[in-house]
């Protein structure tokens, strides 16, 4: 089977296995785990932060930082189709109580245009703007890259407003990779950002947030109040270690292999694949009917993928499937549209 579902797919390398077996542990409640301890001053210094938290999953992350950010009808604005307002079960208005305002895009990026357009000056009737939630790369857009020049337009013009900027940053080690430029480059500008190890860099569970020090403090609060203060987490820690040290070279390969299969299915009749779209590890494939069906033809040729609409189907590559050839996946594709 090559699995092409997620980047989240992905099992610990055996050095992590490894890592994780032999791992120094204490009570990362009481502060006593040496190896999360390690973990969140790399991870800080990874993105450029003072301070990091190791949280269980980007999920929480994210919304551990959209509480530390708001109080309770503060308003958020987010793109559209951010994952923070389309894939987290509503937790803006559920944890932090407060308030998503989205704001259209056509192909997943915030300018410094529409931010200014969505903020309203004060006024008795409105919600305080608060927050600004940025994603790179952007999920629900292909895994398309937020440039540099253009994050740093837009985080600007935010803080220019009075707004706090999230950037989160599932994929940001991919823009950092497919950019050429550094972890904390990618993440300046931002005020707290979320990093996933799981996804790409191969973890088996757990993601980081940082931002300032004081920050960070209150964020480990609320991260216990959702019940996220882990014990012996090192366990975990120690191959999100790896993840930072090791796995993020290799995502260019990632890169590489979505480039490949985009070509692989350039030109096949009943679907259109846009090579000039496949900027990191994702390919989108519109397809002229209902993807489901096409999806399990997929499957039962061996090809596993997921959709992202109604007729379109994400392809994601990664490290366990760094093995696979373009050619067999556009055979698959061959038959399950016959
Ligand atoms: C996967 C993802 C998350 C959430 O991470 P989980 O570990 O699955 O909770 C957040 N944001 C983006 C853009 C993601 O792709």
């Amino acid at each position: 089977m090559i699995d092409l579902r997620s980047d989240t797919v992905t099992k610990p390398t055996d050095e992590m296995r490894a890592a994780m077996a032999s791992a120094e542990v204490g009570d990362d409640v009481w502060g006593d785990d040496p190896t999360v301890n390690r973990l969140e001053s790399v991870a800080a210094e990874w993105l450029g932060k003072e301070a990091a938290l190791f949280v269980p999953s980007g999920t929480m992350g994210n919304q551990v930082a959209v509480m530390t950010h708001c109080r309770p009808g503060d308003e958020v604005l987010v793109e559209a189709e951010a994952h923070v307002y389309w894939y987290e079960v509503g937790g803006i208005a559920r944890l932090a109580g407060a308030q998503p305002r989205t704001i259209h895009t056509p192909a997943g990026l915030l300018t410094p245009d529409l931010v200014r357009g969505a903020v309203r000056e004060e006024n008795i009737h409105y919600p305080t703007p608060r927050l600004l939630c940025l994603e790179n790369t952007h999920n629900r857009a292909g895994g398309k890259v937020h440039p540099l020049t253009e994050f740093r337009a837009v985080t600007d013009l935010a803080h220019s407003l009075g707004l706090k900027v999230h950037l989160d940053g599932a994929r940001l080690a991919n823009a950092a990779v497919a950019q050429g430029i550094t972890m904390a480059e990618a993440a300046a500008g931002a005020d707290s950002v979320m990093c996933c190890l799981s996804k790409g860099l191969c973890a088996p569970v757990g993601s980081v947030l940082a931002g300032t020090r004081e920050f960070i403090a209150e964020a480990r609060k609320n991260r216990k109040v959702l019940g996220g203060g882990m014990r012996q987490a090192g366990i975990l820690a120690a191959a999100g270690l790896i993840s930072i040290e090791k796995m993020v070279g290799r995502l260019q390969e990632d890169h590489q292999l979505a480039q490949d299969i985009a070509a692989a299915l350039q030109d096949m009749p009943h679907l259109t694949c846009d090579l000039a779209k496949v900027e990191t590890n994702m390919v989108q494939v519109d397809l002229d009917r209902p993807a489901g069906p096409v999806v399990d033809a997929l499957a039962r040729e061996g090809v596993l993928c997921g959709t992202s609409g109604p007729t379109r189907i994400r392809l994601v590559t990664h490290h366990d499937v760094s093995g696979a050839h373009p050619a067999e996946v556009a055979k698959a594709f061959r038959t399950a549209l016959a």
